[in-house]
């Protein structure tokens, strides 16, 4: 099996379903994975085509999906230059999650898993609890107390218990990781983490093959909300295979934004690891990103180094203007999706076509407050 601990490099266990190293605690990585067009199986609906690139997986366990992937890719005018909208809001729970949970729903149910947990500000617990419902898992959903509206009624109504914890988006996990213990093997029920879980990154990359299918060549940079990294991550490898078989030339920059009020990786990439003791889990209406530590930081910097990744902060004033926009062209998003409008104003002047831009979330997300 090719996930390794990134601490202590021992294989993920053959049994169980631990969100960390059993051993030492560590974060579980994927060794890369390699796109072969010849395997490709057009017969699959959605991402499952790529079910080659899926490393971690057992061979023919049936896949827990609800048809995700397959999403329009949409070109529309905008600063005077027709860019390539990819919209993930029309995958089965309204966001681009669905990519990473079939893939993990899929893992825990092949390792004879019951019942998971997962924390979450909204996306990720509304796609965990509906692939939970199509599995027939139990579903445990931990949300900050002040989450309500749409998200929270939509993981209500796929049929999981939700766990309200006050505090910060920080607080929820720490209460989770409190509930699963320390012993990550024998653990009942499991933690599904989006996070610490590394199977949703193939799933991500998906997004990657699709633009290069539907763009018919890889972009100069695709634009993406960030706030643990995991699709960011995920189109940065997705990229790199497709470079690997030969199929791209160049790499895209992979643009990543976060809201000002809270955006470490823009803060370590641009001013570095000391940075950091600076940044705030600040009031945001991007709240999908809002994350004050991403586990996977280190190896975004490194893609970044590498030249191959920038991060861009945008200001809580833009936010809303962003989300007005796109819906003047037609695209409803929420409010954490909105932030690449403005990310796109920074830097699309200096960018050559084709341009593609990730549209995360659906705006029937987010209710207004009266
Ligand atoms: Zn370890």
């Amino acid at each position: 099996m090719s996930v390794f601990c990134t601490n202590c490099k021992r294989p993920y266990p053959e049994e169980g379903a631990p969100y960390r190293c059993p051993k030492c605690g560590g974060l579980f990585d994927l060794t890369p994975w390699d796109f072969d067009p010849a395997q490709v199986d057009r017969s699959k609906p959605g991402i499952w085509r790529y079910r080659h690139t899926f490393s971690g997986l057992p061979a023919n366990f049936p896949a827990v999906s609800l048809g995700e992937g397959s999403t329009p890719l949409v070109w529309s005018t905008a600063f005077g230059r027709q860019i390539a909208f990819k919209c993930e809001s029309l995958n089965p729970t309204g966001s681009f999650k669905d990519r990473g949970t079939t893939v993990i729903a899929t893992f825990l149910h092949s390792r004879g898993v019951t019942e998971a947990l997962e924390d979450s500000s909204g996306n990720a617990g509304a796609s965990f609890a509906a692939y939970a419902a199509r599995a027939g898992l139990k579903a445990g959903i931990y949300i900050p107390a002040a989450a309500s509206g749409p998200k929270r009624k939509q993981i209500e109504f796929y049929g999981a218990q939700i766990h309200p914890i006050p505090g910060s988006r920080a607080d929820v996990t720490r209460a989770l990781e409190k509930a699963v213990g320390q012993d990550f093997i024998l653990t009942a029920p499991a933690y599904a983490s989006h996070a610490w879980l590394p199977f949703n990154l193939p799933g991500y990359a998906t997004a990657a093959y699709e633009i290069y299918e539907q763009v018919g060549a890889a972009p100069s940079a695709v634009i993406v909300p960030a706030g643990q990294g995991g699709l960011w991550l995920g189109l940065a490898r997705g990229f790199d295979a497709l470079k690997r078989a030969g199929l791209v030339k160049s790499l895209p920059k992979i643009i990543g934004v976060q809201a000002r009020a809270c955006s470490p990786l823009w803060v370590l990439t641009t001013a570095g690891p000391s940075a950091l003791g600076f940044v705030t889990e600040g009031q945001t209406l991007a709240e999908g990103v809002k994350v004050r530590n991403p586990l996977r930081a280190g190896t975004i910097l490194e893609i970044c180094d590498q030249g191959y990744g920038a991060f861009l902060p945008v200001d809580e004033a833009d936010i809303l203007r962003g989300r007005d926009e796109l819906a003047k062209r037609g695209l409803y998003v929420e409010p954490t999706s909105a932030l690449v409008w403005s990310a796109l104003e920074q830097v699309v002047a200096q960018l050559p076509d084709p341009l593609a831009v990730v549209l995360t979330g659906s705006g029937y997300k987010y209710a207004a407050k009266a």
